[in-house]
């Protein structure tokens, strides 16, 4: 049977294109780029077309590109690294719906004698700019917010961001992991000083991400080792993967520049659909400003957990939550900061569709999910 996968901003399938870029470097072109010779040389060579790749997609210039093993390395290594270059200053600044890697990280720092000031969010998981406005001080070192919230799909204003955290002088950092390839991202018109990107939320592999860092900034490296990455990041390059996740910035730029009419469309027959059949379902999030992609929608009274189960029978791909921190059945932190009421936020779906869905997909869940919904809303002790 036929899998709906709905769950894009948790993982991506791997482009054909992609895999094909990506085929050789397993097998003919094996050698190791930092190699004098020429066999590695060659491997190098398409190294640097891959930062290329990377650095359009955001408007950047190559050399302004480090290749890391994945967002969540990208974003550490970004916050340490703008740490570690300024040891004077002790003031971290974030917000309450960052994801993990952003958030539990300046939690563990904020333990180790750094101040981090959580920036909240309204109930449409919107930011408060006069709160990070009054937020900076001459102790900040760098403030980490990110670009679009993978939970809700609700993107912060980087333009305002910008104005605010650089009129003071302090380094700004955004985790872009799910905006890029899906609205454009230009670091020459919102000059923000370092952007985390992740292969496998844009149709590259698992283990790969990217790490912008402006030219001119203080950054010391949070992998120490080798000279790789011209010294910002050691450590032998995860070749085949950095190729594909060449290729699928290429694709993703190609596809936005095409446009998303056909991507905004399907969510929102979904959206809109979803609401019309199921009783007490709200969408959560400003739907003014969100990714194309993303529809977190909650159904009161019923369990997130049962829902999906229950799509699982139908081979329908989808997530409550975050599905990095699946596993536990803690509410999220994102709907919570929002101020969602309890009743919401444990019958909250996060469907997240990528330019490989269909209209059959779409179709598919408008067909099942009223049934799911009244079966459980039945079963609800919430319910009379
Ligand atoms: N940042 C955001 C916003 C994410 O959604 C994710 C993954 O879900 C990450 C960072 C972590 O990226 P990775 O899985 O590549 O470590």
């Amino acid at each position: 049977m036929k899998i709906v996968y709905l769950d894009n901003n948790a993982t991506t399938r791997v482009a054909d294109e992609v895999r094909e870029a990506m085929l050789p470097f397993f097998s003919d072109l094996y050698g190791n780029p930092s190699s004098m010779h020429t066999f590695g040389g060659q491997v190098h060579r398409k190294i640097e077309v891959a930062r290329a790749q990377v650095a359009a997609l955001i408007n950047a210039d190559p050399e302004e590109i480090i290749f890391t093993s994945c967002g969540t390395e990208s974003d550490n290594s970004a916050i340490m690294g703008c740490l570690n270059s300024m040891p004077e200053k002790r003031h971290v600044i974030t917000t309450r719906v960052e994801h993990p890697a952003v958030l539990n990280f300046c939690k563990t720092i904020g333990k180790r004698g750094y101040r981090v000031t959580l920036l909240p969010v309204d109930k449409l998981g919107r930011l408060d700019l006069d709160e990070l406005d009054k937020a900076v001080t001459d102790d900040t070192a760098v403030v980490s917010i990110m670009y679009a919230n993978n939970e809700s799909g609700v993107i912060f204003p980087m333009g305002d961001i910008v104005n605010i955290v650089k009129s003071r002088g302090v380094l700004l950092h955004t985790d872009a992991v799910q905006v890029a390839g899906k609205i454009p991202v230009d670091v020459k018109k919102q000059p923000v000083d370092l952007v985390s990107l992740s292969g496998h939320k844009m149709h590259a592999a698992k283990g790969v991400g990217a790490l912008y860092i402006k030219r001119g900034t203080r950054f010391s490296p949070y992998i120490i080792g080798g000279h790789q990455e011209s010294g910002r990041r050691g450590g032998t390059e995860n070749v085949a993967s950095i190729i594909g996740f060449g290729k699928s910035a290429e694709l993703a730029g190609n596809h936005l520049s095409a446009g998303n009419s056909k991507l905004i469309e399907l969510r929102d027959k979904l959206e809109f659909g979803l609401s019309e059949t199921c009783p007490e379902a709200r969408t959560n999030g400003d739907t003014e400003n969100r990714l194309p992609n993303t529809l977190n929608i909650s159904f009161e009274y019923v369990e997130g957990e049962a829902i999906l189960l229950r799509l699982n029978e139908f081979n329908i791909c989808a997530s409550s939550g975050s599905a990095c921190t699946s596993g536990s059945l803690e509410p999220s932190h994102v709907l919570r900061a929002m101020g969602v009421p309890y009743t919401a936020i444990h019958g909250s779906i996060r469907f997240s569709l990528s330019r490989y869905t269909t209209d059959d997909d779409i179709n598919k869940v408008l067909d099942v999910m009223p049934g799911i919904i009244k079966e459980l809303r039945e079963l609800s002790p919430f319910v009379k």
